[in-house]
């Protein structure tokens, strides 16, 4: 048995098998091309495909032959080769093409009534991937765990996490990495326990078998012994039954004791989350971050986001959702969009790179706007950092609405958009930006702090600036809720630091009074902002 220390980044406590990540390059997003080139690839990433299967093939034994002819015969059906020659020809590029080729097929087989046949649908979908992953230029060989494991690697990038079935990943464990990192942040909205920073030397220990990830005190245990065992096994029985405790909290209105009224919301990356944190009593969604929607690199069009929007919008159940535009760039890479530089959190990222790509952000902006005429959707820009941003912002939104209504297409004409408030100077010029018609404001603690501080979020050694009380920080939130005051409009906090109880209440006292958080927060948050007076001085609150 051997113990390593490491930095909890998503709570809770698992056990099970460990599995090894290991990174290979990962290909370059593209283009879509004319039709006719889309096909040529197309053709020419099958025959690559179905060689790779022929040699697996050969590697292989009595039913995992079969298996994989399966697959590779899969690959000539006429009826799946028509349906990505339709998408082609509709525009679609070659990778999307197959894959939504191969969802239809695999519904079809999932519909018939044999269960062996039926079992292939996964076969199709695999074989299909393998195409796709050629097209795309990306390793054929994903993430695929055959059981819940816990996922180990020097890093866990977002798009380990999200390739993984759900239920599939136990726990993460990384070497590198930090709390504020966006993989850390979806394993929290999942409800994944993650353990940052363990170092190096877990990962030579061969072979990692089996593990207890205990991220409520950042250790994981490779090859725990019985007691080991027993100890976690008694935790895991009590967590449960305290949860059950903090359930009860779910319907009760967030109401201080000195009757300040706070709606706690939840921030999430798609429907599922969505539906996770409406279980968790969550009162709307604060923070939809859409740039994991495209973390594999494909940017889907105005038809495919708006459908997407109407499935946050009904998972949301009529509470209000608030979108907020792709946030590309620093660490939250897209192959094929985000661009190489010297200091990434300071270049191409945010609403910059939607303004450099204006036929990406005119998309969705549509796809935005349509879908508020169907339910309580805003939207808000991140990484705003003066009025010019926002005025050219909204040129763009100006011209998507034009566009819209040139083709006769429903949308809501007073959607409401905001602005993150996650740049200093954006806090400081926060009257500019209500003056120019921002609606309302949201700040994200995660980068004002990382910007306020000039302090990497994903560099472990400054954690410190993100962990405490933080007087600059505060003082920023003060300048923007005093212009929102002023203004009239409604102020938001998201990031990281929501999610603390005491530091929770420290917002709510400065005037914040929509708190937006990793849905596991919500219920001990609660607990937290019920007992606390905010008309009391402040020593009093602990
Ligand atoms: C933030 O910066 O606080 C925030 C919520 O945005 P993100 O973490 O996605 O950058
Ligand atoms: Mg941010």
């Amino acid at each position: 048995m051997q113990v390593y220390k490491g930095v909890s980044a998503s709570p809770g406590l698992v056990m099970g098998p460990i599995y090894r990540i290991h990174h290979s390059g990962a290909g370059l997003g593209r283009i879509v091309e004319l039709p006719v080139r889309e096909q040529a690839l197309f053709d020419a990433a099958v025959v690559l495909a179905k060689d790779e299967l022929r040699q697996l093939e050969e590697a292989a034994e009595g039913d995992d032959r079969d298996i994989i002819l399966f697959q590779r015969v899969m690959l000539d059906d006429p009826a799946l080769n028509r349906e990505v020659q339709e998408y082609i020809a509709a525009g679609a590029g070659s990778a999307a093409a197959m894959e939504r080729a191969a969802a239809i097929c695999a519904r079809r087989i999932e519909s018939v009534d044999d269960e062996y046949i039926r079992q292939r649908s996964a076969d199709v979908l695999d074989a299909c991937r393998r195409v796709v992953n050629i097209l795309d230029g990306r390793p054929r060989t994903p993430v695929q765990l055959e059981m819940p494991s816990i996922l180990a690697g020097e890093r866990i990038f977002p798009s380990d996490i999200v390739s993984v079935g759900r239920g599939m990943i136990l726990g993460i464990a990384a070497a590198e990495g930090s709390v504020q990192s966006h993989a850390a942040i979806i394993a929290r909205t999942m409800g994944i326990p993650a353990v940052a920073q363990l170092g190096p030397a877990f990962l030579n220990e061969a072979p990692l078998t089996r593990g207890i990830l205990d991220a409520d005190n950042g250790r994981l245990v490779v090859d725990p012994d019985r007691e080991a065992v027993r100890a976690a096994q008694r935790r895991i029985v009590s967590g449960g039954i305290l949860k059950k405790r903090m359930s009860v909290l779910r319907s009760q209105p967030c109401v201080t004791l000195d009757g300040t009224i706070l709606s706690l919301r939840a921030n999430c990356s798609c429907p599922e989350d969505i539906e996770i944190a409406m279980e968790a009593g969550a009162e709307g969604v604060g923070l939809l971050r859409s740039e994991f929607m495209i973390a594999d690199g494909r940017i889907p069009g105005e038809e495919e986001q708006y459908y997407f929007y109407i499935s946050c919008l009904q998972a949301a159940g009529g509470k209000p959702v608030t979108v907020r535009t792709f946030d590309i760039g620093s660490d939250k890479t897209v192959r094929g969009v985000s661009e190489p530089a010297l200091n990434p959190a300071l270049g191409m990222r945010g609403i910059r790179m939607s303004l450099a790509r204006p036929q990406m952000f005119l998309d969705q902006v549509c796809a935005l706007l349509r879908a508020a005429a169907k339910g309580p959707l805003q939207v808000m820009f991140p990484m705003i950092t003066c009025a010019e941003d926002w005025r050219l912002t909204m040129e763009l939104v100006n011209r998507a609405k034009a566009q819209l209504r040139q083709r006769g297409v429903p949308f809501k004409e007073d959607t409401v958009f905001g602005s993150m408030i996650e740049v200093p100077s954006a806090a400081l010029l926060a009257p500019e930006l209500a003056a120019q018609g921002c609606g309302f404001f949201s700040i994200g603690t995660n980068d004002l702090t990382q910007y306020t501080y000039a302090a990497d979020r994903l560099d472990g050694r400054f954690s410190g600036y993100f962990a405490g009380e933080s007087t600059a920080v505060h003082r920023l939130i003060d300048l923007t809720i005093a212009a929102a005051k002023q203004a009239g409009l409604p102020v938001c906090a998201c990031g990281v630091s929501t999610s603390d109880p005491g530091r929770a209440v420290r917002y709510a006292r400065q005037g914040v009074r929509i708190l937006s958080m990793e849905a596991s927060s919500i219920l001990p948050v609660k607990a937290k902002l019920l007992e606390a007076d905010l008309a009391a001085p402040e020593t009093a609150q602990g």
